[in-house]
């Protein structure tokens, strides 16, 4: 199963990834969290990612290409993956359609998960990460930890991503707008995409998730 999860920034794919990748065994791979590895371990390609990322702006094409193509291309990717924040750009959706050709398989489904630009604000000023995983994610007042700046899951420190700043959302949403949204329509022309209205709570959000991607699965099968 290959999914791709779109969305802006806030619109809560990183929490759906994880639980949507665990329902169906396949690795999350997110290019988010792969930079902020590569930051937090003081590679060249992290310092070359920190300084866009903390302003808001796209990683360069090449770079996050590379990263992509090569996180691909291990094998615990065979059983599927689901694609957590890349393609971003439609040249980035080219490099991945190429990828995804020359090794002959295709992407499944498509999610893109919708939600208002002020609740993206507002969830985004709240959220904090576990410095140890970054795949348990908090937020202040809709999923408070138990303690107050402690992870639930595993006890790491809670944080705030420099880029989750209000001043770089706003350039964050703005960058989603003119160069994601027509990787929307690039998927919509292959017959791909779904729509997940993302403002619900996250079990809902998650079973209209898990029910598009079966119903795809069925669509996949009648092929
Ligand atoms: P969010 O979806 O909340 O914006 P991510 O963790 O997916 O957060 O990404 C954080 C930042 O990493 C982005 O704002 C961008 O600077 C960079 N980034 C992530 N994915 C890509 C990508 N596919 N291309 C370029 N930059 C990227």
């Amino acid at each position: 199963m290959r999914v791709l999860l779109i969305g802006p920034p806030g619109a809560g794919k990183g929490t759906q990834a994880v639980r949507i990748a665990a329902h169906l065994s396949i690795q999350h791979i997110s290019t988010g969290d792969l930079f902020r590895e590569h930051i937090d371990r003081g590679t060249e390609l992290g310092q070359r990612a920190h300084t866009r990322i903390r302003v808001g702006l796209l990683v360069p094409d090449e770079v996050t290409i590379g990263v992509i193509n090569d996180r691909l291309a291990r094998p615990d990717t065979e059983r599927g993956f689901l694609l957590d924040g890349f393609p971003r750009n439609l040249r980035q959706a080219r490099a991945l359609d190429g990828i995804l050709a020359s090794s002959r398989s295709r992407l499944d489904t498509v999610l893109d998960l919708r939600i208002p630009e002020a609740e993206v604000v507002r969830r985004i000023a709240g959220r904090r990460l576990c410095r140890r995983d970054r795949e348990h994610i908090f937020h202040v007042d809709h999923s408070p930890p138990e303690v107050a700046g402690a992870c639930d899951v595993c006890g790491g420190d809670l944080y705030q991503r420099d880029d989750d700043r209000e001043a770089t959302v706003h350039r964050r949403l703005e960058v989603y707008r003119s160069e994601t949204e027509p990787v929307v329509d690039h998927y919509e022309a292959q017959g791909l995409v779904t729509a997940i209205p993302a403002l619900g709570p996250v079990q809902e959000v998650l079973d209209q998730a898990l029910g598009a991607i079966s119903r795809s699965q069925g669509v996949a099968e009648d092929c």
